[in-house]
């Protein structure tokens, strides 16, 4: 593929260079927010800081953490610093985890928004000679609006057609020549499925490169869609905290996210003692905006488990790279005492051979922990007898005792009964929580 990059200064951008930048915006940002938001100079006083205290990128690790709970408790207004007649937008998170969060945009702010998804689809090849289909949801949710605004500003066809009716979708993919598809993985993985019912092959469609992100999924996710679509899948990060796509994106080497740093400084801390790990170590990350003006986060804790890395890119970026979110901390089940992430179970169903499609179980009978799985059969296990079912199940048992250190039950289900996802996938029913 021929090197395009959007912003080429930008995302080439010597170490030192950016290193400048960022302190210059920082300084900038923390004096935004101390002049307009009560709330952080409250913060900052609190810790005996005045802005002058903050001189460079290296006096980032004094400023207080900030995260999902002071959002909420600041709902709606607290934490907006530009006045509403200079906001034209807001965004919310999807509530995955809880009450939703929502951010604030100014005109600058989507702008510069658009601006980190025109390098996504820039770094997978995409160009004004390109059909993009946005299959993200639209509204609220930022990955249609976000994904829309980067398809435009790179110049291409834009199909904007939220996730959802899926035959529609496939008509329009089909009749319009899509080349570049915009969803969740799990919506693409359904996409695929509908395709190969449909009776169509890999390469009867025009794609050639898939964006996908709004949830973990894992690389062995992503050799089975990059097959039934016949595409490169790409992986790309972002939350509505802070944007939304487009925080961070992969480029043609696919090995991690490089982050749009000249607009979000990235740290990785440990979540239990806020203390900043070193380049390379796996930690919770933390994001401080430095551009945004309606909603500027300051060290804004994501927990999302991830790791950052500087190693040279091949495709001349030289944005730091973050590697693929193994989930939140709050995603992380604990059962029986050990830690088990969902993508830890997809990783090995998809090596077994199955599909993508399963959900997790967990609950608490007389003071222990279940802990079930179910898992679609294959469409050939299906006529399949109950002994060949049961050894079936047994292998997927021991092959997640193997990578879990815990055994699950496991349950093969019939082809097409857990719920497919348009959006973000649902993989965990913890009833644990709902006893307590
Ligand atoms: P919510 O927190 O309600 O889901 P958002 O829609 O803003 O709200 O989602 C942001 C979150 O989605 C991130 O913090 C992260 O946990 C997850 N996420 C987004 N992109 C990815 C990705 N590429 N890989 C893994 N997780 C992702
Ligand atoms: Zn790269």
């Amino acid at each position: 593929m021929e090197k395009r990059y959007y912003q080429r200064e930008i995302e080439t951008m010597p170490y030192e260079q950016m290193r400048a930048l960022q302190s210059e915006r920082l300084c900038k940002q923390v004096r935004h927010v101390w002049d307009n938001v009560p709330f952080y100079r409250a913060k900052m006083e609190e810790k005996g800081l005045t802005p002058d205290d903050i001189k460079s990128v290296d006096d980032l690790h004094k400023l207080p953490f900030i995260c999902k709970d002071d959002l909420r408790d600041q709902y709606p207004y607290g934490l907006l610093a530009k006045p509403l007649s200079d906001c034209v937008r807001i965004q919310s998170t999807s509530g995955t985890t809880g009450r939703r969060v929502v951010a604030f945009y100014t005109q600058n702010d989507v702008n510069l928004w658009e601006d980190c998804c025109a390098r996504a689809i820039t770094a997978v090849g995409g160009t004004n000679e390109d059909v993009c289909q946005v299959a993200y949801g639209y509204g609220l949710f930022t990955g249609g609006p976000g994904l829309n605004g980067g398809s435009h500003k790179v110049g291409c066809l834009t199909l904007p057609m939220s996730s959802g009716n899926t035959e529609r979708q496939i008509q329009f993919m089909m009749d319009l020549g899509a080349t570049i598809l915009c969803c969740t993985p799990s919506y693409a993985a359904y996409i695929g499925e509908a395709l190969k019912e449909m009776g169509y092959k890999p390469e009867d469609n025009k794609l050639k490169a898939g964006i996908f992100g709004a949830e973990p999924w894992t690389n062995e996710m992503r050799r089975d869609i990059e097959k039934s679509l016949g595409i490169k899948a790409y992986d790309i990060y972002g939350l509505t905290e802070t944007t939304g796509p487009g925080v961070s994106f992969e480029c043609e080497e696919q090995t991690g996210m490089h982050v749009n740093e000249d607009h979000f400084i990235p740290e990785i801390i440990d979540p239990d003692t806020g203390e900043v790990l070193p380049e390379g170590e796996k930690g919770e990350l933390v994001f401080t905006s430095i551009t945004k003006e309606a909603f500027p986060l300051l060290r804004y804790r994501t927990r999302d488990i991830c790791v950052l890395s500087r190693k040279k890119c091949s495709c001349g970026r030289t944005l730091i790279k973050m590697a693929k979110p193994m989930g939140r901390s709050d995603d992380m089940l604990i059962i029986r005492g050990v830690n088990v992430f969902p993508s830890q179970i997809e990783t090995v169903l998809l090596k077994e051979g199955y599909s993508p499609n399963y959900q997790i179980v967990v609950d608490r009978v007389n003071n222990t922990d279940t802990f079930d799985v179910n898992v679609e059969m294959t469409p050939e296990m299906f006529s399949d007898t109950v002994k060949g079912t049961q050894a079936a199940e047994a292998k997927l048992v021991n092959a997640m005792l193997n990578m879990l250190g815990i055994r699950p039950s496991v349950h093969l289900v019939a082809p097409k009964s857990i719920t497919r996802s348009e959006g973000k996938a649902v993989r965990v029913v913890d009833k644990r929580k709902l006893h307590d």
